[in-house]
């Protein structure tokens, strides 16, 4: 086990699949067919919910049910993670505060340090999930799924932009 477990994530209510495509699961390690969900988002924190998403859309691997495409954070990242977790409410509890004559210039050095310093580790941290360039050419070379057969329900696709199928609604997307 050389990665970190899952603190975070989120919770999926009123999942909808949207469309599929034929992708590669970095998790699997082969080609799979990929389904685009679409579902109200609840970010929680150790099982704690903590932050609603919205209404979000995130691919799934048919096998496995991760993100094909997403590595998991490796454990040595923990500094960071942490790091993260602390600065995110101190910045925001910098952004809330008023600003007084006497303490204005502190707030303001503290708000655009922790500001630069949230903005770096969410980058640094969505690079150590980012797979590697070769997986998108791995998907488009796939082959798993019949352009005309549509993979739910077995009607014929309609070549719109993007196919659909008339039957079940559930469209294809390029790898
Ligand atoms: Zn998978
Ligand atoms: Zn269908």
């Amino acid at each position: 086990m050389n990665t970190l477990p899952p603190l975070f994530g989120v919770y999926k209510l009123a999942p909808k699949q949207i469309a599929y495509r034929q992708d590669y699961c970095i998790h699997c390690q082969c080609n799979r067919v990929a389904f685009l969900d679409r579902y109200w988002g609840i970010l929680h924190i150790v099982f704690v919910p903590i932050l609603p998403l919205g209404r979000v859309r995130s691919w799934r691997c048919s096998s496995c049910n991760l993100h094909p495409r997403l590595k998991a954070i490796p454990l040595d990242a923990w500094r960071v993670i942490l790091a993260f977790v602390a600065f995110v409410p101190m910045t925001f509890a910098f952004w809330c505060m008023t600003p007084e004559p006497d303490t204005a210039e502190t707030i303001w050095l503290c708000r655009g340090l922790l500001s630069v310093g949230v903005i770096w580790l969410a980058w640094w941290i969505s690079g150590q999930m980012r797979a590697p360039g070769w997986v998108k050419q791995r998907a488009k070379e796939a082959g798993l799924v019949s352009t005309n057969i549509c993979i739910r329900c077995g009607s014929g696709m309609v070549s719109t932009e993007p196919a659909h199928c008339p039957a079940c609604g559930l469209e294809r997307r390029e790898s």
